[in-house]
């Protein structure tokens, strides 16, 4: 008893500022100390590695790039490092590449921003990861993208290292490439862009000391310059970008949610931009690209028209044949297994779902329940195989009821409800 009361004293002395009475984040030796064997003693120095541990397996946290939103462009290896995960911390940004089929044993621990919720601080975030690696656990870091393009990856690197965490990285497809591809961007071009600048777009709000370079990004016509974090800031990029000589007739696009079914692209000559944005309303993420190769994406658009482009549909797993041509055709797919775990869960809230493909009366009766939990908008279409799986759907209670044969009879039906709100809101807009 005596010995657990000297850890909850430790606890508490590492979690609580005294003279202020508020919350602080523990240094490592103090973690240590509650989180440790209880007959070893604690890490003598915050900066020396983690004891190695004779009978626990060490932690070891991979940062992982989630890629820019289509789950498809998660790379290998971080697939193979979520499902052997124990636990996985993960960003807004990087839930919809959540492997549906991850086991349900795998903690998941979101620190992204969320609705009416403040985002958890950084040094939170970097606490959880050493708890969660001291505690022998396999941690897998799953951020946006690359995880060292913009993302403070840089920074959970080093405070891991820091604390002498085994760690790794595991780059992604960072937004700068994949969503200008998307929108049918090439970043360089033969002849036309034979450099690529990533910026962030923050740095345009410093009325001094900018480390951007607005008067060299100007000048250089032979390159593409390609801005994260510019929705809000947009009209200040553009406005330094301009006093700084750029041609105002350059190309350039913004491009919101980019390689999922809310992809928005707004095009426009760059003097243009901020208010082509504005009248779109296109609000956060929202990546935008400046330079000669944007003319292109006018014949090299080929994610924006696909048929079924602006449709997220859950699909019982596997989805099979059904699945590759619904993909093919544009639609995004969550596949999701039955009974449902928590990783669908969050992949499916991730962002709106136009509709539901049931092949059975089973599939109906056991996605009832997520209906209700995921709260639906009642447009969602039930897209049923036959007539007796779409009088099943009707008797709970779905409004939207559809009869399908193959994919392509999917684009014969008016889409219904908040589909056709959806593929309204997703057209190219130039
Ligand atoms: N590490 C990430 C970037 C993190 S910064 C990467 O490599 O992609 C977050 C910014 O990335 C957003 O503000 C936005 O500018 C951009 N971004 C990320 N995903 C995006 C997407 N799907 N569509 C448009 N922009 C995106």
């Amino acid at each position: 008893r005596a010995e657990q009361a000297a850890r909850y004293d430790a606890f508490f002395e590492g979690t609580v500022d005294p003279d202020r009475l508020t919350a602080r984040v523990p240094v490592a030796s103090e973690a240590a100390a509650y989180l440790s064997d209880p007959h070893s003693s604690p890490d003598p120095d915050d900066c020396a590695p983690a004891a190695p541990s004779g009978e626990r397996r060490a932690g070891l946290v991979s940062l992982v790039g989630a890629g820019p939103g289509d789950a498809g462009l998660l790379t290998i290896r971080g697939r193979q490092r979520l499902l052997r995960a124990d636990a996985v911390v993960y960003d807004r940004l990087a839930a919809t590449a959540l492997p549906t089929d991850l086991p349900a044993r795998v903690e998941l621990h979101c620190v992204g921003k969320q609705a009416n919720r403040h985002p958890v601080p950084q040094e939170e975030i970097s606490a959880l990861l050493l708890r969660l690696a001291r505690g022998g656990k396999r941690v897998v870091r799953l951020k946006g993208g690359d995880p060292f393009v913009f993302g403070r990856g840089g920074e959970e690197a080093e405070h891991l290292a820091r604390a002498g965490i085994r760690f790794e990285i595991v780059p992604g497809v960072t937004a700068g490439v994949a969503v200008p591809a998307y929108a049918g961007v090439p970043v360089t071009h033969r002849r036309e862009a034979a450099r690529v600048s990533f910026l962030t777009a923050h740095e345009a709000t410093k009325s001094s000391g900018s480390r951007q370079r607005w008067d060299l990004l100007a000048a250089d016509r032979h390159a593409t310059i390609v801005g994260y974090m510019g929705v809000t800031v947009l009209g200040q990029v553009v406005e330094h970008l301009l006093a700084a000589g750029m041609d105002p007739a350059t190309p350039s696009v913004m491009v919101h949610q980019g390689t999922t079914s809310r992809q928005q692209v707004v095009r426009s000559p760059v003097a243009g931009l901020p208010d082509a944005v504005a009248r779109a309303n296109l609000t956060p993420p929202g990546l935008f690209v400046i330079g000669p190769t944007v003319r292109h994406a006018e014949h090299l658009d080929w994610f924006g028209t696909r048929p079924l482009m602006g449709e997220r549909l859950v699909l019982v797993a596997p989805a099979g044949g059904l699945g590759e041509e619904l993909d093919l055709l544009g639609a995004e797919l969550v596949e999701v297994p039955l009974p449902m775990t928590p990783a669908p869960r969050v992949v499916i809230d991730a962002l709106p779902v136009t509709g539901c493909v049931f092949r059975s009366v089973e599939e109906v009766d056991a996605m009832d329940e997520e209906r209700d939990r995921a709260a639906w908008d009642p447009g969602v279409v039930a897209w049923c195989r036959d007539d007796r799986v779409a009088e099943r759907a009707r008797e709970l209670g779905w409004r939207s009821v559809e009869v399908f044969d193959t994919a392509e009879s999917l684009l014969a039906a008016p889409p219904s409800g908040c589909a056709a709100k959806l593929l309204s809101d997703n057209r190219t807009r130039c």
